[in-house]
């Protein structure tokens, strides 16, 4: 019995060695037909026998290609056609048509690192060994359809033996658009030493403490040895970073888990096609990596180069951070980086491939909801995370911290890699270079498109919004926004819930400077906010963010019998008197119901009374000295009257026990578990009142995992169900999924009320 099916694959199947894997895979069940590369993602006929069939389309589902991702799959029976074989037919007219998804870049696989280390292949130690199932991507596509011409890798004609290879249907690197071999392609330098020797030299260097400039995928890293406490404080210095953790890339996975407690969800992160770096609690302690910080971030090689490096003696754990002075973005571009870097790096260690596009490393880590992102690039990006049912194309624009944006293109959202902070002005021009890159390859139409930024009439993304030509833009409340990225990413737009933004800065309905915010409603009839922090006072505005004790003044200003805290224990600096001075004499004040600034008042009080180096860097400090605690300690109060939740009594109780001299990190954890107890009861009542019974929490403030673990515990317990983000961060960086989420209901002019 004879018979023929039709199949129409979607998802990442394009550039990902599709194509010879269906090839393949026809070939070894004896059927006929063809797979060619249509407009919408793959297609597939195939003819034989009727099990044989069958089991092929059983192997596609559960075994397709190691670096595609399958969104559907449509089958139809067709007629049999009386096929001779099975080829790989040409591309419909128009090639990949520009809804088909772009691939992320992808680690090294399996066969290309046998291959690299084996000692009679034509590749051994060849730094740009790839294949249809790994290399880059993403970070060397110049434009839509993916084809060598129209990768960075337009330089290197292929010599005969890698043509034969990317011509043969049956071989790995059958239209392998990066492939190269060390005759015709790119190569490594280290000064005047190519490839290997170069390499080996950098491993050595890296060995003898030096910092070293190493080209990645996405851009250059600075490396030195984790473990060499005087070659991290020289990249310290060097690098203006005083105090955020660096990043380590681990040798292996037993390097890895001697650095950080890896949970067997934190381990398949790690070893995930994506290759993040994973955030989990320290086993050891290396000097000046991560200061004052339980944590450390860890991730595997990725690259051949990388995998190379560490078997010519690179030390186990080095530190990998992006190439960067602090805030700027990761540098790309080889006579920039060269220049930025000069005095940085001891040595710079040149791939000649071009980067297309800056992609940082990603950044995860596992809490008690599960794996969540904290930085997407690199491995991502450009994914779709959400289906967006909109009619028209939307472009996002994000906020002005953590950029990202989001294009909506035939109803999938595509969220671009993490580009930074906006101020920046390499920053912002990264971000410009995204918007054209993007609406560019997905052959936008400006005259259709939807633009939506934040409401804040100064954000850098908000000015550049009013310069663009589209149809229409529209602007979306920031904590609404983070709660609808929740809500995409779960799919469920039509849902009513209660949502919880937690952050340290958005702009309000009212222009006040909100950040502790209870929404009810769905993204489709749009958020009432219901609840919020009490307000407090904000003395000096932007400054106020950067220094603790400044939040502090606003804070405790409602604060009855207040001690003088520029005394013993509290040693607040003067900068404290003259924001309390701001606010007697009701000069530059703001309200605010900030969750980043409660957290700054408490680590002030608890002796976080510097200017912070790195945002969040506070809230983080506190965590930690929380954790070193014992966790049986009780919450301070924090009561809510049914529509204001009160830190008065939380601070007031939280200084009654400093001065008593109780130990610091139990008095942080105390404040963890009365702010986690504090948003429990509100949303209790409010869930009860609303007639709720799912609970989205999103913003910064909730990647604060000992607040978030212990929150989820008590709403589970009360049989609420509980969403965060899980794709894009719950911080800023998800903001423009949130915006984009907000303007696609169908129906609507494109903003549903509410906002
Ligand atoms: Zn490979
Ligand atoms: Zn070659
Ligand atoms: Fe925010």
């Amino acid at each position: 019995m004879s018979k023929a099916r039709l199949l129409r694959v979607h998802g990442v199947v394009q550039g990902v060695g599709f194509r010879p894997f269906v090839y393949r895979l026809a070939h070894s069940h004896g059927l006929r037909g063809w797979v060619l590369n249509a407009g919408e993602g793959v297609q597939i006929h195939v003819e034989g026998e009727a099990p044989a069939v069958d089991r092929f389309v059983q192997d596609l589902q559960a075994h397709p290609p190691p670096a595609s991702r399958i969104a559907d799959l449509e089958i139809a029976a067709v007629e049999p056609q009386g096929f001779a074989g099975f080829e790989i037919r040409d591309s419909e007219a128009g090639g990949a048509a520009p809804t088909v998804r772009i691939s992320p870049d992808l680690p090294v696989c399996a066969s290309c690192l046998e291959e690299l280390f084996s000692f009679t292949d034509r590749r051994r130690g060849y730094p740009f060994i790839n294949c249809t199932d790994c290399g880059p991507r993403y970070s060397i596509i110049l434009s839509l359809p993916y084809d060598r011409p129209r990768t960075t890798m337009r330089d290197w004609p292929l010599c005969s033996r890698c043509a034969a290879e990317y011509e043969d249907p049956a071989d790995r690197r059958f239209h392998a658009q990066p492939v190269a071999c060390p005759d015709c392609g790119p190569h490594f330098h280290l000064g005047e030493a190519t490839d290997e020797a170069a390499i080996r030299d950098a491993a050595r260097r890296l060995g003898a403490g030096e910092v070293l400039a190493v080209k990645g995928i996405g851009g250059y890293h600075l490396a030195c040895d984790a473990r060499n406490p005087a070659a991290v404080a020289a990249l310290r210095e060097r690098k203006f970073r005083k105090e955020k953790p660096f990043a380590l890339m681990a040798r292996d996975l037993e390097t890895a888990r001697s650095l950080i407690e890896l949970s067997a969800e934190a381990e398949s992160l790690l070893t995930s096609s994506a290759r993040p770096v994973v955030l989990a609690p320290a086993r050891v302690v290396l000097e000046g990596v991560a200061p004052e910080n339980g944590d450390l971030g860890v991730m595997l090689p990725y690259s051949p180069l990388h995998h190379l490096l560490f078997a010519y003696g690179a030390p186990a754990a080095l530190v990998m951070t992006s190439a960067n002075r602090s805030s700027e973005p990761i540098a790309y571009e080889d006579d920039e980086a060269i220049e930025r870097l000069a005095g940085l790096a001891d040595a710079f260690l040149i791939g000649e491939r071009p980067i297309a596009r800056r992609v940082d490393d990603s950044v995860c880590t596992v809490t008690s909801l599960g794996p969540a992102v904290l930085r997407r690039a690199r491995g991502y990006a450009p994914g779709a995370v959400a289906k967006l049912p909109s009619a028209r194309p939307i472009l996002a624009l994000g906020g002005d911290l953590k950029n990202t944006i989001t294009l909506v293109v035939n109803g999938e959202a595509f969220v671009s890699q993490h580009l930074g902070d906006l101020g920046n002005y390499d920053v912002f021009r990264a971000f410009q270079e995204t918007v054209r890159d993007l609406t560019a390859m997905y052959e936008v139409e400006w005259s259709e498109l939807l633009i939506v930024h934040d409401q804040h009439p100064q954000y850098v993304s908000s000015l550049y919004a009013q310069t663009l030509t589209a149809a229409e833009t529209v602007a979306v409340q920031h904590h609404r926004a983070h709660v609808a990225s929740v809500l995409a990413e779960h799919g469920a737009l039509d849902r009513r819930v209660l949502g919880v933004a937690f952050d340290g800065t958005g702009y309000g309905d009212d222009g006040a400077i909100w950040g502790s915010e209870f929404f009810a409603g769905s993204v489709q009839e749009g958020f009432a906010r219901v609840a919020h922090l009490r307000p407090a006072v904000l003395p000096g505005g932007d400054a106020a963010a950067r220094h603790p004790v400044q939040a502090a003044a606003g804070f405790l200003a409602g604060i009855a019998d207040l001690p003088d805290l520029t005394a013993a224990p509290f040693n607040f600096p003067r900068r404290y008197l003259q924001a309390r001075e701001l606010i007697e004499k009701n000069l530059r004040i703001f309200p605010t119901t900030s969750a980043g600034r409660l957290f700054d008042t408490a680590a002030a009080l608890l002796g976080f009374t510097r200017e912070i180096s790195f945002e969040g860097q506070a809230a983080i400090w506190l965590e930690h000295r929380a954790r070193t605690a014992r966790p049986d300690v009780d919450g301070y109060p924090m009561p809510f009257d049914g529509e204001e939740l009160d830190f008065r009594p939380l601070l007031a109780a939280l200084i009654e026990d400093r001065r008593a001299g109780r130990p610091g990190p139990e008095i942080a954890r105390a404040f963890h578990h009365g702010l986690a107890a504090g948003i429990a009861g509100a949303v209790l009542e409010l869930a009860s009142r609303e007639n709720l019974d799912i609970v989205v929490l999103s913003g910064g403030v909730f990647q604060n995992r000992l607040l978030l673990d212990r929150l989820v515990a008590l709403l589970r317990r009360e049989s609420l169900t509980v969403w965060t983000n899980r794709e894009v961060p719950a911080n800023d960086g998800g903001l423009s999924l949130g915006q984009a989420a907000l303007s696609s209901p169908p129906g609507t002019a494109g903003v549903p009320p509410g906002i």
